[in-house]
């Protein structure tokens, strides 16, 4: 079968490589139907070292996926306990928790020690035709979510949980820095949730517009710093909290500026460098409350609902869509930020 391999920075390849194999007990054998690019997968994309060590065999990348089930273990059932058969359509949760361990008892399984995750080595990710997947990751999908959709139910899954961790309530004002994929859906989900006026940093002005076009106050990247204009419409009181959703860099600082003391600031993106700046002074005299987002846990029935009832709108933000064969090209262009792009999604022809 064709698989999409990462061999070295940049350096992605459409291999040839064995079938999966066939289910065993508690698992199944998935045609993968589409696949989203995350930004966590350019980074590893650049730097295949960053994230998973050391590369000892090419990294199959893709963790935000959905499929179409070929062929079932004995006994199998779905996350939701759903039974599962051959013809069934499902999203998938890339993260294999152990479901044993003191995290996991805790109901944190975001934070599982021994935790396991599609694309992260030594796991091979979705962009492939077929792969074999734990049952209980799986999620029975409505037949009116069609398979973009269900591939982004994942990223709205960290959405969902980046807006829990804030503790967002009805009326408050809201700051999100940077409305790629991730904050185009926690804008939206913290609209749901009765927030108030959300504020957005971008800056890329194709992104901005589509945050306009989803209740959100643009701020213009033109118009000087971003935490000056919303302490100026927020008449200098600051936003409730900020999400930040960028790739963190100086995003954290003009979100720690945008606040009012007191405030939460979730850090939902990953920096390049590894690194958290922020001035301490900052944080220290407005007593700021910094919550860092880990990937996301218990999401998938409520984006499910929120996709099916069409009280979100995930199609808006899909882009491009390239063929499996055409995943090169497709990292290619979502790397360089080229032709408007917002989300990726690789379908399997
Ligand atoms: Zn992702
Ligand atoms: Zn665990």
């Amino acid at each position: 079968m064709l698989a999409v391999r990462l061999h070295g920075p940049r350096d992605l390849r459409v291999d040839e490589i064995p079938d999966p194999g066939r289910p065993r007990e508690g698992e199944v054998l998935l045609r993968v139907r589409a696949v989203g690019i995350c930004g966590s997968d350019l980074h590893t994309y650049r730097d295949p070292g960053h994230l998973i060590g050391i590369q000892k065999s090419p990294l199959i990348p893709g963790h935000e996926f959905a499929g179409v089930i070929e062929e079932v273990g004995p006994g199998v059932v779905d996350g939701a306990g759903r039974r599962l058969n051959a013809g069934d359509r499902v999203a998938v949760d890339p993260a294999q928790s152990c479901g044993q361990c003191e995290m996991c008892a805790a109901g944190h399984p975001n934070l599982c020690l021994h935790l396991h995750f599609c694309s992260q080595f030594p796991d091979q990710g979705a962009l492939c035709e077929r792969m074999i997947v734990p049952a209980r990751t799986c999620f029975l999908l409505p037949g009116d979510i069609d398979d973009a959709s269900a591939a982004m139910l994942e990223p709205l899954g960290v959405a969902i949980h980046a807006v829990n961790l804030s503790h967002v309530r009805p009326k408050d004002t809201i700051s999100i820095h940077g409305t790629g994929p991730i904050g185009l859906l926690i804008l939206q989900v913290a609209r749901l949730r009765g927030a108030g006026e959300v504020f957005v940093s971008e800056r890329h002005p194709w992104r901005l517009k589509l945050a306009e076009r989803m209740g959100g106050v643009p701020l213009d990247p033109a118009a000087g710093p971003p935490a000056e204009q919303v302490m100026n419409l927020t008449k200098g009181r600051g936003v409730d909290l900020a999400i930040e959703a960028g790739w963190a860099g100086e995003l954290v600082q003009e979100a720690a500026d945008a606040v009012r003391p007191g405030a939460r600031v979730v850090l939902v993106g990953i920096p390049e460098d590894d690194r958290l700046t922020v001035s301490h002074a900052t944080a220290r005299r407005k007593g700021l409350t910094l919550v860092l987002c880990r990937r996301m846990k218990h999401t998938y029935p409520e984006a499910c609902e929120l996709v099916r009832s069409g009280s979100l709108d995930v199609r808006s933000l899909v882009s491009h869509r390239f063929l499996l064969s055409q995943a090169p090209e497709a990292f290619a262009l979502n790397d360089r930020y080229e032709r408007d792009v917002v989300k990726v999604i690789i379908d399997n022809e």
